[in-house]
């Protein structure tokens, strides 16, 4: 439970993800399994209505003060590659994106940890706007859940087999809540995934990424790099101002050595940027000395932004130059070009058109008395220092 978004917000309290424990005290005089029960109705979806094993008054007790998963699914876009692009609202009204991805051996669902980011990476929709805030770990959660129950999975026999936190946010600057998603999402009687099918990928928080070694969990981590050079990182990263690469490049080699997974380094190739020959052979001796893999990924354009996308002959040839010298790389194929595939761009359309039908719904005067949560104008928080 997110004790400071409730009592800020004044929303619901989410049931999904408390212990055992903490849902026997909140269900007090009813019969000791079902604390279980609402744990385990709450990890396959079911709202306080649906919960019809419990008695009548517990389910009104609860729908007073508590909602089941503190996330809805909002609207769903279906991408001709099979990828299907989730709107999530969140019980104060703030949106955030997640990207369900169909493979041949299993499905990904990729969610975010915060609502906008401050990380300001020059490539990214999800950090122009600066954070709005912090995703609790029901939150986190709470996306899981909604999409595997939406694809007709349940806890026992889950639609969603793999995750990434990849959508907006930076995960490792919501720590805290991060790890605790991470305990209940990999929790038996929680949704029992395994944290090898787990990704967590991070800009570069390097004092973070060495705690996470120390953690005792076992993600997959990746590294967000899209260039080995520190002053053209800076720019496309501020992140890289406070943590250069060989600090970035030290903690990932620390979290190989404390939990044996191979480190992939993200990098998007973005044209005329980082996709040269000087580019690829500095990565293959940053990255050489443990084990890491390279994955490539054509930029996914963002209209406001510059920057533009290589051709995939281009991307390709840059792949084969860091395979030539001998380094672990594949190019990945993007996923929902067609629903606004970049990251933040669907949430950033649909509030552009809310803004619009409150314009036009209400007398100029109204606009700025309006109590908007998700306001053309939120409380910014840029990457200054973390
Ligand atoms: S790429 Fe990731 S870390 Fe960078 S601004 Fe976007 S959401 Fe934040």
């Amino acid at each position: 439970m997110n004790a400071e978004t409730n009592e800020s917000t004044k929303t619901p309290t989410p049931l999904l993800g408390l212990s055992v424990a903490e849902l026997a005290e909140i269900a007090t005089g009813a019969p000791s399994y079902t604390a279980k029960q609402i744990r385990a109705f709450c990890f396959d979806g079911k709202s306080i209505d649906d919960m019809t094993s419990l008695g009548k008054d517990l389910r009104a007790r609860l729908k007073r003060d508590y909602v089941s998963v503190p996330v809805t699914v909002e609207k769903v876009f279906s991408s001709a590659d099979g990828s299907k692009k989730y709107l999530f609202k969140m019980t104060d009204g703030n949106l955030v994106e997640g990207v369900y991805m169909p493979h041949d051996y299993g499905n990904t669902l990729c969610v975010s940890t915060q609502v906008g980011c401050r990380m300001g990476c020059a490539f990214c929709a999800s950090g122009m706007d600066g954070l709005i805030r912090n995703l609790s770990a029901a939150e986190i959660l709470g996306q899981v859940v909604a999409v595997n129950s939406a694809e007709g999975g349940t806890a026992k026999k889950r639609a969603v087999t793999n995750i990434v936190l990849m959508g907006s946010g930076e995960p490792l600057d919501n720590y805290g809540n991060v790890l605790r998603f991470l305990d209940e999402v990999s929790a038996e009687d929680g949704l029992n995934v395994s944290e090898r099918n787990i990704s967590l990928s991070t800009s570069g928080l390097a004092d973070r990424m060495r705690n996470l070694a120390d953690s005792g969990h076992k993600v997959t981590l990746s590294v967000s790099l899209h260039s080995p050079f520190d002053d053209k990182r800076s720019q496309l990263m501020p992140v890289n101002r406070k943590y250069h690469i060989a600090d970035l490049m030290a903690a990932a080699r620390y979290y190989f050595e404390k939990t044996g997974r191979r480190v992939i380094v993200e990098y998007t190739l973005i044209d005329g940027e980082n996709d040269d020959e000087a580019s690829a052979k500095e990565l293959v001796k940053i990255t050489r000395g443990f084990p890491a893999h390279i994955n490539l990924i054509r930029l996914n354009e963002v209209k406001e932004k510059s920057l533009k996308r290589p051709d995939a002959k281009k991307a390709n040839e840059f792949l084969a130059l860091l395979q030539s010298m001998g380094a672990s790389a594949t190019l990945r194929r993007s996923f929902g070009g067609d629903i606004e595939g970049a990251c933040g761009q669907l949430r950033r359309r649909v509030l552009a058109e809310k803004n619009a039908e409150k314009r036009i719904a209400q007398p100029a005067t109204d606009n700025e008395s309006e109590g908007r949560k998700e306001s053309a104008k939120p409380r910014r928080s840029k990457f200054t220092t973390v």
